[in-house]
């Protein structure tokens, strides 16, 4: 649905023909991510949880040292550095894990299909796209048991640790665009019977329109909610004001976007529920659940993450996570930088696992932007998907009417690169004024970050429409 004419179709499909979409596509994802042996999965995953330190560094040891070898001799990237490296004398071995340097998001996102090994095709393995806070896409291909792996422990650590399963009428918040940004009719959600969930739109949620999601919510019988933080915040907001009370949840499980201890408050307050976030990425080289302790554990089987705790300004301890990806060893990803920051921690948990506890987990803390009724538009990064020849942009919102957009060209670029960005925008924000901007190089944050995008709304009218508690303001 991320290919325009597609989803100009889909956009012309009556509401009985979008559910048929939305479910042919719900079965196409549901025969990558669940099969036969999935149950068995979770099971493992769940036996795993309370391995001692030993078995843990035993397991990844092993699993380490496979995908090292097949990086070095079967994944072009790697193969040609280390041949590099051998020309010029260097006599240290790839089976280190400290030989390798750190990789770059930006060399993995120049040329990703170099990162695929070379017995694989990659016609024939699972893609995913994502953009982060750069605007070029990512490109990402996942082989079918890396899929298989990842969905069992997310089946595992995340729903079966709240008492959920996939099998339970869930709802989810992304990033789809469900339906037309101009649209003020419900629903602004499709049932896809594929996976059992109710995609709901996060880019209608002014306060106006929030009585039919909650609506939604109740007929459709939905009994846990996943997605965007600053989504699921605004509805509990809205749920809260109109005293809906008949609304309860089993759980809510964020991801995306941090959550911030008053986000996590008023949600379980709105919806009788607690609320539990959860940590990953497309890269698929971490990851990490909180249990009912509040304790966000690893996911070990995942990837091994170090943490550059070089710059010390953040805390003690506190760095980039330097992550080496085990989940995939058809395009291994070793060293990596993944763009999050945090601390890892020896303590043990009252919850009785012993997979290792993140801590002060920073990074992808976007601001959020509001179209002009007030609802709030969590991730703007969608917009670079589809390949723009912008080597970097940042969105930055004024006034509720006027959204700047400072880019940089790259080889490529041409006036329809701009006119795609601006339909993209005014997609989301619906009818705003988009200025272009084009800049040599997008201003940093005074300690060197990057923000995709900026809010600089006044304080003031953020908390007019709802939204006083934004962790962005004032700094
Ligand atoms: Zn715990």
């Amino acid at each position: 649905m991320r290919n325009d004419p597609l989803l100009k179709l889909y956009y012309r499909l009556p509401l009985a023909g979008r559910t048929l979409a939305a479910s042919a596509r719900g079965l196409y994802l549901r025969s990558w991510r669940y099969g036969a042996d999935t149950d068995q999965l979770v099971e493992d995953a769940i036996n795993r949880e309370s391995w001692s330190a030993k078995s843990w560094e035993n397991w990844q040891g092993d699993q380490l040292a496979l995908v090292l070898r097949r990086a070095a001799l079967q994944v072009p990237h790697y193969r040609e550095m280390w041949a590099t490296r051998r020309r010029n004398g260097d006599t240290a071995s790839f089976e280190e894990l400290a030989n390798w340097p750190i990789l770059e998001k930006e060399t993995l996102r120049q040329n990703p299909s170099c990162f695929v090994a070379d017995d694989c095709n990659p016609r024939r393995m699972f893609r995913e796209h994502t953009s982060g806070t750069s605007a070029k896409p990512l490109e990402l291909w996942w082989s079918r048991s890396t899929v298989r792996q990842w969905y069992a422990i997310f089946e595992a650590r995340s729903r079966r640790w709240y008492g959920v399963s996939r099998h339970d009428r869930w709802g989810i918040f992304g990033g789809q665009l469900v339906t037309q940004i101009e649209q003020r009719q419900p629903p602004f959600w499709v049932w896809n019977a594929g996976l059992n969930q109710l995609y709901l739109s996060t880019y209608h949620l002014a306060p106006d329109l929030i009585p039919a999601y909650l609506d939604a919510l109740s007929s459709y019988r939905i009994t846990y909610l996943v997605g965007y933080t600053s989504a699921l915040y605004a509805l509990a907001l809205e749920a809260l004001r109109l005293e809906r009370n008949d609304i309860q949840l089993k759980v809510i499980i964020t991801n995306a976007e941090p959550l911030f201890d008053y986000q996590r408050k008023t949600i379980a307050e709105a919806f009788r529920c607690s609320v539990h976030q959860t940590y990953g990425m497309a890269e698929l080289v971490g990851g990490a659940g909180e249990c009912s302790f509040g304790n966000l554990h690893c996911w070990p089987e995942v990837g091994i993450i170090e943490v550059d705790a070089t710059n010390t300004s953040d805390g003690p301890n506190v760095g980039d996570f330097i992550c080496t990806g085990l989940l995939n060893a058809d395009m291994p990803l070793i060293r990596y930088r993944v763009g999050d920051r945090g601390s890892l921690s020896n303590e043990s948990c009252a919850c009785g696992r012993t997979l290792p506890i993140m801590r002060s987990l920073q990074g992808r803390i976007d601001d959020v932007l509001y179209t002009t009724d007030g609802r709030p538009i969590g991730r703007l990064d969608p917009v670079f998907k589809g390949n723009l020849h912008i080597r970097e942009a940042q969105i930055i919102q004024e006034t509720l009417k006027q959204i700047r957009v400072r880019f940089v060209r790259a080889p490529g670029y041409s006036p329809q690169s701009a006119n795609s960005l601006v339909r993209e925008l005014k997609k989301r924000l619906g009818p705003v004024e988009v200025v272009l901007e084009e800049v040599t190089k997008v201003p940093r944050t005074a300690n060197g970050k990057f923000r995709a995008v900026v809010c600089n709304l006044p304080t003031g009218l953020l908390m007019q429409i709802g939204n006083g508690g934004n962790p962005s303001r004032p700094r």
